[in-house]
């Protein structure tokens, strides 16, 4: 978490647009099928592994890597250095309000943080107001939560338009942080067992999630 952290600040300071994905299971499941998606991680700035899922896969690969980076857990963190920094966030998505809701969350727990927000949508209709608002308030660390792959594809698609130093799809990460769903205890995603809680709280997900064990078998029968 240190070091995505250290890195999104030197993004910031490096200047220039800098994409960053939060990658889980769903997320490596779906480029396997979908170029676009797969050219969009492959070209990412920075890939964090986004639950156990991704850091287990990656360590029988031969990755070193120590913990999972989860967008939800970053967020606040982020909110801390941006306030430290002087750098300006913006919350992009979720239903409207939402995003709103955690800015001004966002703005006790961080004095100083200049940061604003917006539902949009990443329909290519809402394009021209979710720019004006953004250069408005002249952002350097965007967050978006549309859902993958929307998020990551509509951050490619504008990339160059933006303005930003940072774009990170965030998923679900707003409605966490402001308690509309509630996150799994750490012990469960220490487990691996985030999917069980999130198919207990949202059983619409199930179909989603039956590229679970695929995933698994997938890593477990692949070369190492
Ligand atoms: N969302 C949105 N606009 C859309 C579709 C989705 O703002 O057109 C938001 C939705 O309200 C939620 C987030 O995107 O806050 C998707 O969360 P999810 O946990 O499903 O993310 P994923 O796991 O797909 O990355």
């Amino acid at each position: 978490m240190n070091a995505a952290l250290e890195r999104m600040e030197q993004f910031v300071d490096e200047g220039g647009a800098h994409l960053v994905a939060t990658v889980n299971p769903e997320f490596v499941m779906r480029a396997n099928e979908d170029d676009q998606f797969a050219r969009v991680l492959e070209t990412a700035d920075l890939c964090l592994p986004d639950g156990i899922g991704v850091v287990w896969a990656a360590r029988r690969k031969g990755c070193r890597i120590n913990e999972p980076v989860a967008g939800t857990d970053m967020v606040p963190l982020l909110a801390t250095l941006c306030a430290r920094r002087g750098f300006r966030l913006f919350l992009l998505g979720a239903a409207p309000g939402v995003a709103d809701e955690l800015a001004a969350k966002l703005r006790i727990d961080s004095p100083g943080l200049e940061v604003e927000s917006y539902s949009g949508s990443p329909d290519p209709a809402d394009d021209a107001e979710a720019l004006k608002r953004i250069h408005d308030h002249g952002t350097q660390i965007l967050l978006v939560a549309f859902g993958h792959p929307r998020q990551e594809l509509w951050i490619d698609r504008l990339k160059n338009r933006l303005g930003v130093s940072v774009a990170i799809g965030v998923g679900g990460a707003f409605d966490y942080l402001t308690g509309r769903v509630p996150r799994a205890p750490a012990w469960m995603r220490r487990a691996g067992l985030e999917w069980l809680y999130r198919l207990r709280q949202q059983p619409w997900r199930f179909r989603r999630m039956t590229v679970l064990p695929v995933y698994a078998i997938k890593v477990l029968t692949s070369d190492q």
